[in-house]
């Protein structure tokens, strides 16, 4: 682990390869799900917004999410195409601009559940003029990137190879062009030796190593064939560390059905 808060992950993934981290990265982007709202019944809109575009705004609002609390509704025992308490989360919004213009944050919504709340309350929803009104409900759904992005419990989810960088000290003169050029100051000069401050930030982009004026260069760009670094930013629905668990758990049930499959197949060959 580099790093950990509420909201970023980074962590170092070894002994893997490529097609590996890109079903890991799919997973998380597409597959773990949280909540977000589905479905707005407009009672009142008075704003200068038409209803879809109100509607699509409270669809992107990240919501916190209890995974162990509700069921996605395709999987939900009700079976219902309205939902229950177990597959659905309302959220109501009654505004009026009674004393002049004013905007109506995310923060204004009022949830049946108190934990099933907007991540951030100050997420801009509309602007009113004196005397509009904004009066709605909005149903909340578990859901899955892959069918909407508003479904995706992270802003941000990449990975990189692990970088390795060699500096040949007998070749390099310490002109420093290097570390001059390095656009995420990975590079740093110490007396007349050229050293490696923070190898982790290196975006392997070689512009190191095409300035250097030494033939060959002095310095070699390379990266580990089976490390990379992962990151995850989540949108605050889902904790980091959840939402890569989550993943993991889903990319392992579907790795178990792939291997069942072929089983199936081939015992149907034979
Ligand atoms: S490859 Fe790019 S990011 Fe990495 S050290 Fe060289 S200049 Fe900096
Ligand atoms: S550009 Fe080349 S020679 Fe100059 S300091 Fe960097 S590695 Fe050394
Ligand atoms: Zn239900």
């Amino acid at each position: 682990m580099l790093e950990k808060d509420d909201q970023n992950m980074r962590l170092i993934i070894r002994g893997t390869d490529v097609p590996f981290m890109n079903a890991l990265r799919r997973a998380v982007l597409a597959e773990v799900p949280c909540m977000a709202i589905d479905e707005v019944v407009i009672i009142e809109n008075s704003s200068l917004l038409q209803d879809e575009i109100i509607a699509h705004r409270l669809g992107l609002i990240p919501i916190k999410t209890d995974l162990d609390g509700y069921n996605l509704p395709e999987e939900c025992p009700c079976k219902s195409e309205f939902g229950c308490n177990l597959c659905r989360v309302s959220l109501t919004l009654d505004v009026e601009a009674k004393e002049g213009t004013r905007t109506v944050y995310s923060g204004e919504l009022t949830s049946d559940n108190p934990d099933t709340v907007p991540v951030s309350d100050k997420i801009p929803i509309a602007k009113l003029a004196k005397e509009q009104k904004l009066r709605l409900e909005a149903y909340a759904r578990l859901g899955k990137g892959k069918k909407h992005a508003k479904w995706q419990p992270v802003s941000k989810c990449a990975y990189k190879y692990f970088p390795k960088i060699k500096i040949d000290n007998r070749r390099c003169d310490a002109c420093g062009e290097c570390v001059k050029i390095c656009p995420r100051k990975v590079l740093g000069k110490d007396g007349d030796k050229i050293e490696v401050r923070d190898l982790m930030a290196c975006t392997l982009c070689q512009d190191c190593v095409d300035v250097c004026p030494q033939n060959p260069p002095a310095i070699d760009v390379s990266w580990e064939e089976n490390a990379f670094i992962f990151t995850l930013e989540s949108t605050g629905a889902l904790t980091p560390k959840r939402a890569m668990a989550e993943a993991i758990k889903i990319l392992d049930k579907q790795l178990k059905e792939f291997r069942t499959q072929i089983k199936v197949k081939k015992s149907e060959k034979s």
